[in-house]
């Protein structure tokens, strides 16, 4: 269980995110959620975490921004006295050939996937450092370790939240964090929606279960790591991809 801890989930309120939200809530943990600008689906996550009577704030804010971090943690610090838990899960694609990526689409999803996770980890983990717990599970793709055609400025912020984990890991286990990495391959989100068919029907190929996993499915790996249970569980990526890496 987690109840009496705190979460602090980015792009908690749609998708993988919003999965996560609802699976940590189920297990009693405290949210804040935070969002780029999709109103609806934000208050639509509200309502869902209501009916399972879980306490949760919504943070609107750019990723990209660290001044954005810095007033999560200080929600957190002031509605809940702190956050136990960091979930890296905010992201976005910006899809093209190489040859036609210019310098704006490459650096806008670097700053915003993984500085985004620099930015939240380092507003964050002091609170964890202080109580000597704490829980960081970074949201990367099965891209990050394998690379995707059309995805060289995606691949490379997963990747690097790779060597942002692993690093983090070593650094911060004397203080009883632990840092992990998911890797998803192929999950229905809005944001693999935007595939075209063929793409999709591609990536269905390399599924070994034959099916696209479900946000729940990247969320119960998550709760894991973050729960009690995986507290010898530190600088490890998880694949949840259905067998693609196999
Ligand atoms: P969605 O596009 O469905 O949801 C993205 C969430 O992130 C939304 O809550 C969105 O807020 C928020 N967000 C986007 N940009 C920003 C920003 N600049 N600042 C703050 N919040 C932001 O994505 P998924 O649920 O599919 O993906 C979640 C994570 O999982 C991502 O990191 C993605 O790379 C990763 N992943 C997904 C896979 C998949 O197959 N779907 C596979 C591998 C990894 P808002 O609603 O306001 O826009």
């Amino acid at each position: 269980m987690l109840t009496g801890r705190t979460a602090v989930v980015t792009g908690g309120t749609r998708g993988i995110g919003r999965a996560i939200a609802l699976e940590l809530a189920g297990r009693g943990a405290r949210l804040i959620l935070t969002y780029r600008g999709n109103e609806d689906a934000a208050q639509e996550t509200l309502r869902l975490l209501a009916e399972i009577g879980a306490e949760a704030e919504l943070l609107r804010g750019d990723a990209a921004d660290p001044l954005h971090a810095a007033e999560a943690a200080a929600l957190a610090k002031e509605r809940y006295g702190g956050a136990d838990i960091l979930v890296n899960n905010a992201g976005i694609t910006s899809d093209r050939l190489l040859l036609r990526m210019d310098a704006d689409d490459f650096d806008r999803v670097i700053r915003t996937n993984l500085s985004g996770a620099f930015y939240m980890l380092k507003a964050v983990a002091p609170m964890m450092t202080r109580q000597r717990w704490g829980r960081i599970v970074n949201i990367s793709s099965l891209a990050g370790v394998r690379g995707n055609p059309g995805q060289a400025n995606y691949a490379s912020s997963k990747a690097g939240m790779i060597g942002l984990t692993l690093s983090a890991a070593k650094e911060l286990g004397s203080r009883g964090i632990t840092v992990n990495a998911v890797a998803p391959g192929y999950i229905a989100t809005d944001m693999t929606e935007a595939l075209t068919e063929g793409q999709k029907a591609a990536m269905l190929g390399a599924v070994s279960l034959r099916r696209a996993g479900s946000p729940e499915d990247v969320a119960k790996a998550v709760a894991f790591l973050a729960s009690e249970d995986a507290g010898y569980i530190t600088g490890q990526v998880l694949g949840v991809d259905g067998g693609m890496t196999a």
